[in-house]
């Protein structure tokens, strides 16, 4: 076990196809035991940030460290960690022992004996005693999963490094490894990089979420903190299902109150305290789905809108609405069904809102809060 920490890590690909940069000055430091997940759209520089770590890409600038050392100039099997790629990359003609078995007769010195034991405790670990002499051809796609798990355990690895270990699995079987895979890491308590475009995933299994856009990291926090004060309209809009309703409307200042507002209608109305903009200014205004609270009786609410589509969720409805030249969702109780053309009313707790400045798209008001707070502030960002 080992703290982890990248700092100024930049991967630049100059080949035939012209120059790219993968990642830019990317800043973490993971406690020891943490669970880290990078999340990001796809091709915004996660696995390349994951494949420089496990040394199987070279770093253009910065340094890795594992404990307490600098392993960045190191081979993959000096730096004392193991990876599970989302292909699994099980050896096809070995059993399920073979397999795990591999990697310990390659970088331990242990005997048969103490081998064959090891394998055996993992194997009881993940549940697979039983596959141990299957080939992976006989496997189904869960059972390769918890092998190819099974072979980076068994090495005790100082780091645990997981490249969309799970996107192969149908989504049943994808929800129940997160619960084991969460567990597992729990109990063995490694320093985990976890890598998925899937922000469930994400949500779920991290004690701290990475958000990556673009090569640059833009935000380290826990999730919730990450959902409820992100530091940029990328990060508010990347997080959540449905994601958040974002919008240009005008600040209107009046005594101690401040209203929103777009083409005539009033979204909001929020302590002028709560909101760091001048009278007239022009920001993005955020609402997420589920803090629009929606009304079929619009006599109390903050605005009207009309439904353009209500899809039936079971738990949960999500309404499509529009209203003052903007299409917003809903996710409203299942008892609230009203039919497409009706006009509902629409309300938003003040403590609800998010803004964003239009040019910088920084947060400026999160949820509850007046400003996002100095620490939630991100590693990297060019301002
Ligand atoms: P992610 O895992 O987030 O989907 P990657 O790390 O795979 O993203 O890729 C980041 C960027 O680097 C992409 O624009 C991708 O096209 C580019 N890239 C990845 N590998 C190479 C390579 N070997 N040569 C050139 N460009 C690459
Ligand atoms: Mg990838």
């Amino acid at each position: 076990m080992a703290t982890l920490e990248l700092n100024g890590l930049t991967k630049i690909y100059d080949d035939a196809q012209g120059r790219e940069t993968a990642v830019e000055e990317l800043d973490l430091a993971a406690e020891d035991g943490e669970f880290v997940v990078f999340v990001g759209p796809s091709g915004c520089g996660k696995s390349t940030t994951l494949r420089m770590i496990a040394g199987l890409e070279t770093v253009t600038s910065g340094t890795i460290e594992i404990g307490d050392r600098e392993v960045q100039e190191l081979a993959p099997s000096e730096r004392s960690l193991a990876m599970v790629f989302q292909s699994y990359a099980l050896y096809t003609k070995m059993t399920a022992r073979e397999n795990i078995e591999y990697g310990l007769k390659h970088s331990t010195d242990l005997d048969e004996r103490a081998r064959e034991e090891k394998v055996e405790d993992v194997a009881a670990l993940l549940d697979i005693t039983e596959l141990l002499d299957d080939i992976p051809d006989e496997m189904s796609g869960g059972q390769k999963q918890r092998v190819a798990l099974g072979r980076a355990i068994v090495r005790d690895p100082d780091v645990f490094l997981l490249d969309e270990p799970l996107s192969n699995l149908d989504a049943k079987l994808r929800s129940r490894m997160r619960t084991e895979l969460q567990d597992i890491q729990d109990d063995l308590g490694v320093t985990t990089v976890y890598v998925t475009h899937d922000q469930t995933e994400a949500m779920t299994m991290a004690d701290r979420i990475a958000i990556m856009d673009d090569g640059e990291l833009q935000q380290v926090a826990p999730p919730e903190t990450a959902y409820d004060h992100p530091v940029n309209e990328f990060v508010a809009t990347f997080l959540g299902s449905p994601s958040m309703n974002t919008f240009d409307a005008r600040v209107d200042a009046s005594g101690d109150e401040v209203t929103l507002r777009r083409e005539g209608v009033a979204f909001a109305t929020l302590p002028a305290d709560s909101v760091p903009c001048d009278d007239g200014a022009e920001v993005r205004a955020g609402l997420r789905p589920e803090d629009l609270r929606v009304d079929e009786a619009a006599e109390s609410a903050s605005f009207e809108a009309s439904v353009t589509v209500a899809e039936y969720q079971g738990n949960d409805n999500f309404l499509h609405l529009s209203t003052a030249d903007q299409n917003l969702t809903a996710r409203v109780p299942p008892d609230v069904y009203p039919n497409p053309g009706e006009t509902v009313g629409v309300s938003v707790d003040p403590a609800d809102v998010y803004l964003f400045d239009p040019e910088s798209e920084r947060a400026l008001k999160t949820r509850g809060t007046a400003a996002q707070s100095r620490e939630n502030q991100p590693l990297t960002q060019s301002e």
